[in-house]
């Protein structure tokens, strides 16, 4: 089966699916996403995805193409030509179309919506979290704006291709004070010694993850302590556990940081029973 693509109105097999060589996306990176998780054919936590869209879109001051009701459809049909049971779901929305300049076009030009979807394998995700990962520290050199979901990503591609080539998974990146940011496509925590959990305040310097969010909201259900603070990668690699949240992976332990242990080596209680609670909290949509 041909998966199926959404853009900008029409749904086409993937090898019809294209965008003009001038939209602002291709050219400048101007432009904001979504990855939603599919779980059972259904959408999960898409209120809260779409809050962040059209938050990035309005700090781009990039128009918001459609409702979100209408985006929601949008999602939901491409999920269903897919046939997606597990997988994610990618929404991708760039200021549109217009002849190169730097600056916004005059007069405004319509957004561009791209949509596609991948099934995801669930027994080498599961698989995945019960091995844990390794992860390495890389330097931050990103923009200031981070908070904003840009499909600008230059630093967190070089990121993540750095850690596959030190035999890791994910990067971690650590600013100028030696404290950890994110990883490159994940939100960082730890489990100190004395077991409370810790991870970043949601400043500029990372993205408000949607995991994040649910994570934090399981956190206090079960009464686990937890700080939102900046913890530095010494205290990481103190660290009784590690992990890692994203809504393609909800929570994955991570066993190694710079080649060092995390703990005992092997994926904590933490981590794990927030990976089996996570959906208890996450909103799950209609089919
Ligand atoms: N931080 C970065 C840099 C990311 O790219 C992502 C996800 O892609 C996250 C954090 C986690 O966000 P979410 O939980 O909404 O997937």
């Amino acid at each position: 089966m041909s998966r199926i693509a959404y853009v900008n109105g029409r749904y086409l097999p993937m090898r019809a699916a294209k965008v003009h060589v001038e939209d602002r996306g291709y050219q400048f990176g101007d432009g904001v996403y979504e990855v939603c998780e599919v779980r059972g054919g259904r959408l999960i936590d898409e209120r809260r995805h779409l809050d962040r869209l059209k938050r990035s879109l309005a700090e781009l001051r990039i128009r918001l193409p459609m409702s979100p009701a209408a985006l929601g459809i949008v999602l939901r049909e491409v999920i269903a030509e897919n046939r997606i049971g597990y997988g994610i779901v990618y929404l991708q929305v760039t200021r549109g179309v217009a002849r190169r300049d730097h600056a916004f076009p005059t007069p405004e030009v319509h957004p561009s919506v791209v949509v596609t979807a991948r099934a995801l394998n669930s027994a080498r995700n599961e698989a995945l979290a019960a091995a844990g990962i390794a992860v390495v520290s890389v330097p931050d050199n990103r923009w200031g704006r981070v908070d904003i979901k840009t499909i600008g990503l230059l630093p967190n591609v070089l990121a993540r291709q750095a850690a596959i080539e030190r035999g890791a998974r994910d990067a971690w990146f650590v600013d100028k004070d030696g404290t950890v940011t994110e990883g490159a496509s994940s939100n960082a925590w730890i489990v100190t010694q004395a077991g409370t959990i810790v991870t970043r305040p949601a400043d500029d310097a990372i993205l408000r993850g949607i995991t994040r969010t649910v994570v934090l909201e399981a956190i206090k259900t079960l009464g686990l302590a937890v700080e939102e603070r900046a913890f530095t990668l010494e205290e990481a690699y103190a660290a009784r556990e590690a992990f890692v949240t994203a809504a393609s992976q909800i929570v994955l332990p991570v066993v190694r940081i710079d080649g060092r242990p995390i703990g005992d080596g092997k994926p904590g209680p933490v981590a794990t029973a927030l990976r089996r609670e996570f959906h208890r909290h996450a909103e799950t949509g209609r089919a």
